[in-house]
């Protein structure tokens, strides 16, 4: 009998790599998880990969499946051969073949793609984006990242920098932005920018439940229950965080004539309170059938999505 093929997806983050089987079905077994340390340099993190490899290799063995190939999203502008450009939160990485060296330790295919490509991939094969040709995934966490699939491809740009959704300017002169511009979404719909809002609203002098709150308690979940216990301000963000985000989309919709939009991400818990600014400003901004054609759903693969995706790079 022919043994199951399967693949091995890891999603390396800042502060954790996880790492699952993955076969044609979606994942099979558990995810495994190792926290993400540089203190021994690369060849050190190397080995920490290889280490959490070597375990799915060994459970895959002993399931009856042959693991043909090995996909990893990890952050940062990823080459079209699987080099770090260059990684602003895994700067130990920066210029390094990881791909290369990964396939060197492993002595199996290796193919390492931008861990937001890899998101928008895991729902366009297992999650929400299986309906759509064409797609942008949007990220809502700390930040705000993005991926994009065209006629059912990843569009990772000629520099592997593709999909920034976060960094288009929403507010010319607004927040400056780590990326170095100022007024990207990534200031007013990530977490981070839900919360710098309500901290310069209290500062102005607004009143709402959460000035109760130490400045550093302050989450963006905080924000939205107070949202939807009528909170004034926190309702006033969210739909200031909505505009923003629906300005954006709608010139994504000019531009690119889109299926549908994937609302992923940590923060997208929060989403519904940011809907019907979101819809409201595309009604008004985009050409009418762009707009019309603009699906906007919530991803349906949570965690997952990353590991599936990087996987999907390397299963047939
Ligand atoms: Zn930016």
């Amino acid at each position: 009998m022919r043994s199951a093929q399967a693949a091995i997806g890891i999603d390396l983050g800042g502060t954790n790599c996880r790492a699952a089987l993955v076969t044609s079905a979606g994942r099979t077994g558990d995810v495994l998880k190792v926290a993400t340390r540089m203190a021994d340099g690369y060849s050190g993190f190397l080995a920490t990969l290889a280490e959490l490899c070597g375990r799915l290799l060994d459970d895959s063995r002993a399931r009856g499946m042959r693991v043909s190939a090995v996909g990893m999203g990890a952050p940062g502008i990823i080459s079209r051969e699987g080099r770090v450009r260059v990684s602003p939160n895994l700067p130990e990485l920066n210029g390094q073949d990881l791909a290369a060296d990964l396939a060197d330790r492993l002595d199996l295919p290796t193919v390492v793609i931008n861990d937001a490509n890899a998101i928008c991939w895991g729902e366009a094969l297992f999650g929400a984006g299986r309906s759509f040709s064409s797609f942008l995934t949007v990220t809502l966490g700390t930040g705000v990242g993005g991926g994009l699939v065209l006629d059912r491809r990843i569009w990772a740009g000629a520099d592997g920098a593709a999909g920034e959704i976060g960094h288009l300017t929403v507010v010319p002169e607004g927040r400056p932005c780590g990326c170095g511009n100022r007024g990207c979404l990534e200031q007013y719909a990530s977490a981070r920018g839900i919360v710098l809002a309500v901290l310069e609203r209290l500062a102005a002098g607004q009143k709402s439940s959460l000035a109760e709150l130490a400045a550093a308690d302050l989450t963006s979940l905080e924000v939205a229950a107070a949202a939807r216990s009528g909170d004034a301000l926190a309702l006033a963000v969210f739909a200031e965080a909505g505009r923003a985000l629906g300005q954006a989309l709608a010139g994504v919709a000019n531009l690119l004539n889109l299926d549908g939009a994937v609302v992923t991400g940590g923060a997208s818990e929060s989403f519904d309170l940011m809907l019907p600014l979101v819809s409201e400003e595309i009604r008004q901004r985009a050409f009418e059938v762009s707009g019309r054609r603009l699906q906007i759903v919530r991803g349906e693969l949570g965690d997952d999505a990353g590991i599936l995706g990087a996987a999907g790079m390397v299963l047939n």
